[in-house]
C-alpha cells in the first residue's frame, strides 16, 4: 500500500427514509475543519434512491463533492450491497480518512467496509485531532471511560466511527454548492433484509427532546409502564441503564451510556440509576437533568440540576400527573 496515494476526506452520509441522518453533518464539520488544516478535499458518499435534494444539503453543510449510489434496492439500509459499493469507491478514489457516524447502521457497516479496504478501523470516537505528520488521531474512551486512548492508523485510508451529538455541524450555508457525481452500483444478491423498523433502530433515542430513563431501582418490564406514563406526559420517550438491557427488560436501542447511544435531550428524567461513570459518558451533556433517587447518595445527585429523594413507585406517578395537570 503507497499511503501516498490516499487523498481527502470522505464522510459516508447515512439515510433513512431518504433523510440525511444529523450525523453525518456534525462528522462533515469536523471533517472540514481538518480538510482545512491539511489542505484537502472534503467529499460525501451517499447510498439511496431517489435522494433528490437531500443530496444538496451535504453541499450547505461542507461537502464539496457528493457520490450518489442511486437504486431502489439502496433505499433501505443492505449490508452487503452498502459494504461493497462503498468499498468499490475507496478503492476507486482512495481517500485518506473515511468518517462513518457510530449508529447501530454505521456499527454494523464500518468494521466489513475496513475489513474489505485492508485497513484498521476506531470505533466510537469523541474526538479527532490532527497529529503532527498530518496523521488522524482518533480519540475514545477506554478502560470502562477512565483513559482516554489517543489511536493512529498505520494503513489507509484512515477510518472511524464517530458518536452522534458529540461533534459539531457548521451553520448551514445555502450559498454553498458543490459537485454531484453519479455512480453506477454494483447490485448483488442479498440474503439480508430489513423486515421491519425495529431492525433499522426505529426508537431514535438519540433525537429526542424528553428521555425518563430507568435504572435497576425499576424492578420488573412491566414497571416501565410507570416510566411511560410520565414520558407520554412529557412528549419524551423511556431510556435505561445496561443492567436492564442485560436483563432483557428493555431492547439494546433504548440504552444510554458509553456502551450504548450518547444523548443530549433538553429533559433528563433519571428514575432509580445511580449515575455510573458508564452512564453517565452518555447523557451529561443533557440541557436539563432531574435525578430521582431513593438514596440521597447516589451519585447522580452531583450532575442533576433538580434532585428528588424518595421511592419512585411513589414519586414517578405523582409527577406525571403533575405534568398532565400542567399540559
Ligand atoms: C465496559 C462497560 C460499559 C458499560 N456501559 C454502560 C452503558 O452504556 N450504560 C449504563 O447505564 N451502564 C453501563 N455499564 C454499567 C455500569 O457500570 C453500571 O453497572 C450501570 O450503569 C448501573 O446501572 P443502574 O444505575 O441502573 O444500577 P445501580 O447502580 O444498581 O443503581 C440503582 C439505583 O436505583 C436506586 N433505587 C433502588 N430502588 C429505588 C426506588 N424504589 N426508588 C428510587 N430509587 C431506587 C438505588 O438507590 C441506586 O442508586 C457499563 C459497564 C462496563 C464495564
Amino acid at each position: 500500500m503507497n499511503i501516498e496515494e490516499y487523498k481527502g476526506l470522505m464522510v459516508f452520509a447515512e439515510q433513512r427514509e431518504g433523510k440525511i441522518h444529523p450525523v453525518a453533518y456534525e462528522l462533515l464539520g469536523k471533517g472540514t475543519e481538518i480538510a482545512q488544516r491539511l489542505g484537502i478535499e472534503v467529499t460525501a458518499v451517499v447510498l439511496g434512491s431517489n435522494m433528490g435534494d437531500e443530496l444538496k444539503e451535504l453541499f450547505h453543510y461542507g461537502a464539496e463533492k457528493v457520490y450518489s449510489f442511486d437504486h431502489p434496492v439502496l433505499a433501505d439500509f443492505d449490508l452487503l450491497n452498502y459494504k461493497h459499493n462503498i468499498a468499490r469507491l475507496i478503492n476507486e478514489i482512495k481517500p485518506e480518512t473515511v468518517l462513518i457516524g457510530a449508529t447501530h447502521l454505521g456499527r454494523s457497516l464500518a468494521p466489513r467496509i475496513a475489513a474489505a479496504v485492508n485497513t484498521g478501523l476506531t470505533a466510537d470516537c469523541t474526538a479527532l485531532e490532527v497529529g503532527d505528520e498530518g496523521n488522524l488521531i482518533q480519540i475514545r474512551p477506554a478502560f470502562s471511560g477512565n483513559i482516554f486512548a489517543h489511536i493512529r492508523t498505520t494503513t489507509r485510508p484512515q477510518m472511524a466511527t464517530v458518536r452522534y451529538k458529540v461533534m459539531q455541524k457548521l451553520p448551514r450555508d445555502d450559498s454553498r454548492t458543490g459537485e454531484i457525481v453519479t455512480k453506477e452500483p454494483e447490485i448483488i444478491e442479498s440474503v439480508l433484509k430489513i423486515v421491519g423498523k425495529e431492525s433499522t433502530g426505529a426508537v431514535n433515542i438519540a433525537e429526542a427532546d424528553v428521555i425518563v430513563c430507568g435504572g435497576r431501582g425499576v424492578k420488573s418490564a412491566s414497571d416501565f409502564d410507570l416510566l411511560q406514563d410520565l414520558a407520554d406526559a412529557l412528549g419524551g420517550i423511556v431510556g435505561c441503564t445496561r443492567p436492564i438491557v442485560d436483563e432483557g427488560l428493555m431492547p439494546k436501542e433504548r440504552q444510554v451510556g458509553f456502551s450504548g447511544s450518547t444523548v443530549k435531550p433538553k429533559l433528563y428524567v433519571a428514575v432509580g440509576l445511580s449515575g455510573s461513570p458508564q452512564h453517565l459518558a452518555g447523557m451529561r451533556d443533557s440541557d436539563v437533568i432531574l435525578a430521582i433517587n431513593a438514596d440521597p447518595s447516589a451519585p447522580i445527585f452531583k450532575l442533576a440540576d433538580y434532585g428528588i429523594v424518595g421511592d419512585l413507585y411513589d414519586v414517578v406517578p405523582r409527577l406525571a400527573a403533575e405534568a398532565r395537570q400542567r399540559s
